[in-house]
Order: structure tokens, then sequence, then C-alpha cells
């Protein structure tokens, strides 16, 4: 068995998005199933196939690319680069977009391909990320849109709590369900998918307060973690480990709280400061800033500190500990969801799948 690495349990993951996915469609909305926080790991989003969700997503063409033999619509939530529309067009049914230059890129990759591309138009409601800010301008673009071959404008999206942290509302995601009636009498095309959002949008439907209209949701964090992302709610009857970091202690010691010498910089540049706290004792993992960020990790046994990490060794104090670990023992750590997003991607950290 290799260390440091990450266990994932399917069956607790399928069991959330069974859940989240019931919940959406008591309130008339598909879950498109965002995979970026697990690299697109074929194997891990079998769970949220077999849990249920309509579309599949993420936000890098390479982790689609993997997805390719899953028979579920991929969508590309992240705006696509000009230079990457021809796998664009090739291995995403469906992306999100707010640049006619782009648009117009696809539209001629898709009518090369001998295709039809789906976009979904973006609008910013406020979140100060991605999108037409600028209803005016949302308007020009669709007209355009509407003319060019290749292409189907499918939808309107939006993202919020992400850069701004505003929470999704009545009132902006009204305003989005407005603009999407706007089109229809302007233009006289019914959009079929209007996508109100990621996790975030979940805090709505626990309170039974659903805008009428949204009919998509692309969610990530809430079914890794059972946890709706505008204030941090847990979704009742969901586990929040199914991603659990395992790595193998490789040093013991007492030792002081405070280094000796005089204190210079740190590994990464920082001046560090000390609290003195006597004789402690002090356990090294193997592990380290490559392949995890410390504040996302949690010990699953509470009695343990996180002292800090370099780029190899994570540094634990254990004095409160009930458990008397010994070097070559095992700590296990709950993971936030940037901590998930971390160790995925390290290449050091074996992934191991559980059925
Ligand atoms: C990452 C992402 C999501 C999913 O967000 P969660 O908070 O993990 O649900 C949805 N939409 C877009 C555009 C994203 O980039």
């Amino acid at each position: 068995m290799y260390y440091p690495r990450v266990e994932i349990d399917l069956n607790k993951l399928r069991h959330n998005v069974r859940v989240l996915v019931n919940m959406c469609k008591m309130h008339g909305i598909d879950v498109a199933g965002v995979t970026k926080v697990f690299c697109g790991d074929p194997h891990i989003t079998k769970a949220y196939v077999e849990g249920g969700v309509k579309y599949l997503a993420d936000s890098r063409i390479e982790n689609l690319i993997k997805l390719k033999d899953i028979d579920l619509p991929k969508i590309l939530i992240r705006i696509p680069m000009i230079s990457e529309v021809d796998r664009v067009v090739e291995y995403a049914d469906i992306s999100l977009n707010s640049e006619i230059e782009t648009i117009k890129a696809i539209s001629n990759e898709a009518k090369k391909k001998g295709k039809i591309h789906n976009i979904i138009l973006m609008v910013d409601l406020g979140d100060l990320r991605e999108g037409y800010f600028n209803e005016e301008e949302l308007y020009d673009v669709v007209e355009d849109v509407l003319d060019m071959d290749g292409i189907k404008l499918i939808g309107l999206g939006t993202n919020l709590t992400c850069y701004g942290g505003v929470i999704p509302d009545e009132d902006n995601l009204g305003r989005l369900v407005k603009i999407k009636k706007n089109i229809k009498e302007k233009f006289r095309v019914d959009l079929e998918i209007i996508s109100g959002g990621n996790s975030s949008s979940l805090h709505l439907l626990m309170k039974e307060k659903t805008v009428d209209g949204i009919n998509m949701l692309r969610l990530g964090e809430v079914l890794v973690l059972g946890r709706e992302t505008a204030y941090g709610d847990k979704v009742k009857d969901t586990h929040d480990d199914c991603f659990q970091l395992v790595a193998e202690i490789v040093e013991i010691k007492e030792k002081p709280s405070v280094p000796i010498g005089q204190i210079g910089m740190d590994a990464f540049g920082n001046v560090p400061t000390f609290s003195d706290k006597g004789i402690r004792k002090r356990i090294i993992c193997a592990i380290g800033k490559q392949d995890v960020d410390i504040d996302s990790i949690i010990p699953v046994d509470e009695d343990i500190d996180i002292l800090g990490a370099s780029s190899d060794h994570l540094i634990l104090d254990g004095t409160d500990c009930k458990i008397d670990y010994r070097v070559g023992d095992k700590i296990r750590f709950n993971l936030t969801y940037s901590g998930i997003l971390r160790v995925m991607t390290s290449e050091y950290v074996k992934k191991d799948i559980k059925n």
C-alpha cells in the first residue's frame, strides 16, 4: 500500500448524488454534475451517473476528454479559449460562453466538422466573474448568434458566489428568468435551459424558495461534501467524508515549540512567528505543500493540531492525543472542497477508489 493516498467512497458519493438529484427534481431542476474537483476521473464519475445526474460538466476540456465514453451530454463550464475550440466542438456538447469572437470561432469549427454545437450565454448578475453584465449587449449577441451556422443557442446561465460572494436570491435569479422572457418576446425563441448557478443556489431549495423558470444547476461541492455554499449549511442525509486523505508518520519527537537560534525566513520566504508552549510531541507526516494546502485538511482525530508544512513535510502537534501514535501509523484527514481538488491534482497522492 502506498501513501499518501486519498480514499474515495463511491457508495457515499452515489448516495449524496441521489439525495440531491431527487431534491432538485422536486423543483423541476436537472443536475449537471461538476467533475472538476476530481479531475474528471471516469471511475469516480460513474457515481454521478448512477446517482442520476442528467449532464456532466467540467471546466477543463482535458477532463471532458477523459469522460468521452460516458453517454451523457457534456458541458464545458469555463468560457472556452479560442485556441481550444476544435477540442470544444469535438468533446463538449454544450459550452458556456460570453465572448462573440469565441462563439464565431466555435461556429466556424462546428461548420468545418459538420456539427451543431450548443451554447449557453452567461449573464453576470453581480458576482463579477464571467458573463454579460450589460443587458443590451447580451440582446445584440443573441441576435448575432441566432444567425450563425453550426451553433444552437439553447439557454442562459449565471454564476454566483464565486468571485464576489453574491448569494443567489429571488431578485438576481428572477432577473435571469426575466431576460429569458425578453428574448422570447424580442426574437421568438424559447430557450430550453436556464442554468441558475452552482452549489450556492441549493440554499434556496433547502428553504423551498426556488425561482420559477430555473431548470438546471451545475453542482460540484454540494455533491461531494453535502453542503450548500451560500451559508455553508449541511444538506440533510448526506456524507461529508466521501474523500479522505491518509498520510503516514515518519517521525515523532518531543521538541520545544519555539525554534532555537536566530529566526530568518522559512522554506517559502516568510518570516515565521511562534508562541512558547514548552516541550511538545511533534509528529511529521510524509506529505507537504506540493500535495495539500494545510488550511484545507481537517484531522479526523480532533486532538491533533496542524503546526505547518514545507513542500514535503507536514508537522502536527500530537501532545494532547489520546492515541499513542507510532512511526508508520497513518493519520486521516477530512478535506474541504479545495483540499480535495489539490490532493486529486497531486500526482504523488495515490487515488484509492472504493466501490
Ligand atoms: C466550478 C463551477 C461550478 C460548480 O460549483 P460548485 O460550487 O462546486 O457547485 C458551476 N459552474 C461553474 C461555471 C463553475 O466554474
